[in-house]
């Protein structure tokens, strides 16, 4: 995906466009990618990420992007440069929200999980993940504690990377839960790079 593209290809993800949209703050370099669950395991049904997506986008929570890496589908519901409402406001870093902290904070929400750890399935779809990473230029860093014992620091909140939603300083959500960032990042490259070498094949 190109440098700063604001949506997803449509032959990648369906596209459920958010109702509302706001600005970054921008105030501070970090770019930021937050993981989220859906809270309630389901089975993994024909049309379920679209109809998650527009279910939030109906509740005006607006992720950036919902995900199921079961079935590997992706809908998108705002434009990665601006702000997801699925967090909590309240002023982190001079006067910006844990929503907005920073220049991108892309909010991908995992479609069928509620505390299963998803990093233990395939991982359907996440090339996709890698895709918008290096496009938006995120760090392929992730917190270290998931889970369990994740802080909430302000200080950790504000470094560019990978967090959960149970790093937001003064949420009280705990998802995604334990997963593992380590083998999410590992799959999401391999698959990009066997994709990438496949599309050179072709041509
Ligand atoms: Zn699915």
């Amino acid at each position: 995906m190109r440098r700063g593209k604001k949506w997803l290809p449509k032959g990648w993800a369906a596209r459920v466009p958010a109702t509302i949209v706001e600005p970054m703050s921008g105030n501070h370099p970090r770019r930021g990618l937050t993981l989220h669950n859906e809270g309630v395991d389901r089975d993994c049904t024909p049309g379920h990420v679209v109809a998650l997506a527009r279910y939030v986008v109906g509740q005006r929570i607006n992720y950036h992007a919902v995900w199921c890496p079961r079935c590997g589908q992706w809908a998108q519901c705002a434009p990665f440069t601006a702000a997801a409402r699925s967090q909590v406001g309240g002023p982190v870093w001079k006067g910006a929200s844990a929503n907005k902290a920073g220049t991108v904070n892309i909010q991908i929400a995992v479609a069928a999980y509620g505390y299963r750890d998803f990093t233990r399935t395939h991982l359907r779809g996440a090339w996709v993940l890698a895709e918008i990473m290096d496009a938006h230029r995120i760090p392929w860093r992730a917190r270290k504690v998931w889970g369990l014992g994740a802080s909430r620091s302000v200080t950790s909140w504000m470094r560019s990377g990978v967090h959960g939603h149970q790093h937001g300083p003064q949420d009280d959500h705990t998802d995604p839960g334990s997963i593992n960032a380590a083998a999410l990042f590992r799959e999401a490259r391999r698959q990009q790079k066997a994709r990438r070498a496949r599309q050179k094949a072709k041509r």
